[in-house]
């Protein structure tokens, strides 16, 4: 999308290609679609499946579970188109470079061989429960447990914000084992949707992100084999701050996109619109902000694309990581609200995407750390 200014270099050929494919699957199977979506609360399944059927799920999955074996420059592409679109339903990022990376890298063969497979194709859609209602920054302060009983454990407690919650067919669920301790007593569990005593509960009403399936999930006397713990025994949490790096930068990725889409949005609609006799991007004022918000921009994607190159080669740390999440969203939210102000009364109007935008993209202070935390995790590097 940039065209202007420094070019971009961390992609190549094939990657451009991928980019088209991705493009040409978001124009056809999600902008259409998606204001229906958003009155539902839901991306209906049938998408998945045929972003599955596309090579768009897991894409960086070793083949022999389904996936494509590209590295992660594939899922930032991915990523980048959909926050293009303006398009925030489907929940394909937490599922394929969130949730399957768990399965992957934790896994026993077994569990590798039935989920990843059925998550590439989109028959499976993954979530992961970390969150609970008196457990947010603070993660260590989960609640659920997962007590052994016989040769089986019993999960008991609640979940809530669960990204892909209403059409989740397995759920990571993060679980003390035991309960006495922190971080030493977390444990991961692979819960299905079906289990007895797991049930699904409100598709939240949010601010924004409407087409998303934001849900809460109760955990009441689930009993799962030993075989469904993800990994060891005690070693959640740990496993948890593995791809913190990665899950941060996600974020980042589609915060700088968005900014770009916007942008292209409101220099579109600015000179289009007349008021006084002339296009509204002819006023000084119009011009001043767009090149402000158009130079931050121009920063962040440098910024984010050295970052996006190195956490392909596994050298992304947790604090430089941090950075890009809350510099980035913090600069998505600034930007949003500049440019819905150049659309006067029709930024105010939901069916304009700035509208939307401006919406959705609150939450992307707050998610996945919020921008309080990521300085925290910056100020220990100081
Ligand atoms: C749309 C959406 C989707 C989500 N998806 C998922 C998901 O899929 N899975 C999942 O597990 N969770 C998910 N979440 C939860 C999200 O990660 C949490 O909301 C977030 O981590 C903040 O936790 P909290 O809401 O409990 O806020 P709190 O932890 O209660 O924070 C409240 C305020 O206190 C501040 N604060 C907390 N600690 C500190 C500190 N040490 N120093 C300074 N300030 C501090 C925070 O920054 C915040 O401003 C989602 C949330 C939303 C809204």
């Amino acid at each position: 999308m940039t065209e202007y200014g420094i070019p971009r270099s961390i992609y190549g050929e094939d990657h451009q290609m991928f980019r088209e494919a991705a493009r040409k699957f978001y124009e056809r199977e999600v902008v259409p679609h998606h204001a229906k979506w958003e009155e539902d609360g839901v991306v209906p399944k049938d998408v998945w499946r045929k972003a599955g059927e596309a090579g768009f799920l897991c894409a960086t999955m070793p083949e022999e579970y389904g996936g494509s074996g590209v590295d992660r420059l594939y899922s930032a592409i991915l990523m980048e188109e959909q926050a293009y679109t303006g398009c925030t339903g489907p929940g394909f990022s937490l599922h394929s470079d969130i949730v399957a990376p768990y399965i992957l890298a934790y896994g026993s063969e077994e569990q590798k061989k039935k989920w990843l497979p059925k998550m590439a194709s989109g028959e499976v859609i993954g979530a992961i429960a970390m969150t609970e209602p008196g457990a947010g920054s603070d993660l260590q302060g989960v609640k659920t447990t997962a007590v052994r009983d016989g040769n089986e454990f019993v999960i008991n407690g609640q979940k809530t914000f669960i990204t892909n919650g209403q059409n989740a067919d397995l759920v990571i669920v993060v679980t003390k084992t035991d309960p006495k301790q922190g971080a030493k007593g977390t444990s991961l569990f692979l819960v299905e949707a079906g289990r007895e005593g797991f049930t699904k509960g409100r598709n939240l009403e949010k601010l924004g992100m409407k087409a998303q399936d934001t849900s809460e999930l109760f955990f009441s006397d689930v009993r799962v084999p030993p075989e469904n713990m993800l990994g060891g025994e005690g070693q959640g949490f740990f496993y948890l701050m593995q791809e913190l790096a990665w899950e941060r930068l996600q974020i980042a990725i589609m915060a700088v996109a968005g900014c770009e889409a916007a942008l292209k949005w409101t220099v579109d609609y600015t000179r289009e619109r007349k008021v006084f006799g002339k296009s509204v991007l002819d006023f000084q004022n119009t011009k001043f902000e767009l090149a402000e918000l158009k130079t931050e921009t121009q920063i962040a994607r440098v910024f984010v694309d050295k970052c996006i190159e190195m956490v392909a080669n596994h050298k992304l740390d947790v604090a430089t990581a941090a950075m890009a999440k809350y510099w980035t969203t913090d600069l998505q939210g600034k930007l949003l609200d500049r440019c819905l102000q150049l659309f006067g009364g029709y930024g105010f109007m939901w069916e304009y995407p700035i509208t939307r935008a401006y919406a959705d993209a609150r939450v992307q202070r707050i998610y996945g750390g919020t921008n309080e935390i990521m300085k925290e995790l910056i100020s220990r590097t100081l």
